[in-house]
């Protein structure tokens, strides 16, 4: 069945450059995942070809329905998290806008987390004002804030296990339980708490990553991920997510794949980092407060107790005593750890929300989304914390 190479003699040396021949070993296998950089796969059958239009586990044709190095990360994302199957994408908005855009149509209605990643936020405001969904907002810490929430339109609850920046944990079971039986399905951004956290054993229909944070780990990939516990929500996403376009290209899920080997030990690493600078900073003068699901004092430790029993996440914020100009000073004075607008990777991050990322929030809805004027988030990454702590204690004394 093997097509003819035309590697004889009779051809062209013009045409042998344009087919070089494809090698697959016949007599080994490679044990590490292959980049299958190509997009394109030919077919023996019209037949085999017609049939992979149809659903995400036919035959690969063209990448961006589907591409072998993609579909081993989509099926190590699917094994994390415990799901039927997984869509990876180009960015883990892709895979928010995948999930929202296949999943809604308008005139349905969405329940959400007030506090919010901002692309997500955006998402769903953009998606209300000019597309007819209806949005409602609730805080997130009662689930009968969901059930009184509920209408008959209601079709997807959209949570995050670990909130951005201040770390607010939600109740995962209690909220997808509250609307299981009105047929609602429930979305939870997991980006915060990959193996710490699975969504999908505690009643989630969805779950979406941003790869690009500690599933990729070295801050080196963009990417996304949403993974289904059920096949059928699968292949709708997937249907949407062909014609959207926003495909995980070859490269990115094989880095992503190199990611996951380290992913255990990783978040390990940071969960234990993250609860001493936590510990350290609660001591300090300089420091107002902590928020950190791992520390006593914070809203959620009960529940974080339960959720995530192995770790709180490599993501803190604190407020420094100084207020706004301490936050900005501070970010400003680490030199070991980096200011920038990520997290999640392998070197220490920090950033000042309300001038960069929550910068168009007012002190008003700052504070209603528990965002302090001076608030800082930290990254923990996988330096050696005592490196770490000295790096923090001279910022903080810049900034006092
Ligand atoms: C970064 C992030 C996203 C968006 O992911 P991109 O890869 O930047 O598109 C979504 N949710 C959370 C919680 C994030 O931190």
């Amino acid at each position: 069945m093997t097509r003819q190479h035309p590697h004889d003699r009779d051809v062209h040396p013009q045409t042998r450059a344009v087919h070089p021949q494809v090698i697959t070993p016949a007599t080994s296998r490679p044990l590490g995942v292959p980049i299958y950089q190509g997009h394109l796969f030919g077919f023996d059958s019209a037949d085999t070809l017609a049939q992979s239009f149809a659903s995400p586990d036919e035959a690969f044709m063209y990448a961006r329905t589907g591409n072998p190095t993609v579909r081993s990360f989509e099926r190590a994302a699917a094994e994390l998290e415990g799901g039927a199957g997984a869509h990876a994408t180009a960015s883990g908005m892709g895979a928010v806008n995948a999930v929202l855009m296949a999943l809604l149509r308008s005139g349905d209605h969405v329940i959400a987390q007030s506090s919010l990643y901002g692309g997500s936020y955006a998402l769903l405001h953009d998606l209300a004002d000019r597309w007819g969904v209806e949005l409602t907002h609730i805080p997130g810490d009662d689930p009968d804030e969901a059930r009184a929430a509920l209408r008959p339109n209601t079709r997807l609850l959209y949570l995050e296990t670990i909130s951005n920046p201040v770390t607010h944990v939600t109740d995962i079971p209690a909220f997808a339980g509250a609307v299981r039986d009105a047929g609602v399905l429930t979305v939870v951004d997991n980006t915060f708490a990959p193996l710490l956290c699975r969504p999908i054993e505690h009643g989630a229909d969805v779950v979406v990553h941003s790869v690009t944070k500690f599933i990729g780990g070295h801050g080196d990939l963009i990417g996304g991920a949403a993974v289904f516990a059920d096949a059928d929500v699968h292949r709708r996403v997937w249907k949407h997510a062909v014609e959207l376009g926003a495909t995980a290209d070859p490269f990115a899920a094989w880095l992503a794949i190199r990611g996951l080997a380290t992913l255990p030990m990783r978040v390990a690493r940071q969960s234990a980092s993250a609860l001493d600078i936590a510990r350290r900073l609660a001591a300090h003068p300089a420091v107002a407060r902590v928020h950190y699901p791992g520390l006593p004092g914070h809203p959620q430790h009960d529940l974080a107790r339960r959720l995530l029993p192995d770790g709180s996440g490599g993501v803190m914020a604190f407020d420094p005593a100084g207020g706004r100009e301490a936050g900005r000073v501070f970010t400003e004075a680490v030199r070991l750890i980096a200011l920038g607008p990520s997290l999640g990777a392998a070197a220490t991050l920090v950033m000042h929300p309300a001038s960069t990322s929550h910068r168009q929030l007012d002190a008003a809805s700052l504070a209603a989304a528990g965002v302090g004027e001076g608030t800082v988030r930290l990254s923990v990454g996988l330096e050696h914390p005592d490196d770490l702590w000295a790096d923090i204690e001279q910022a903080l004394s810049k900034a006092a």
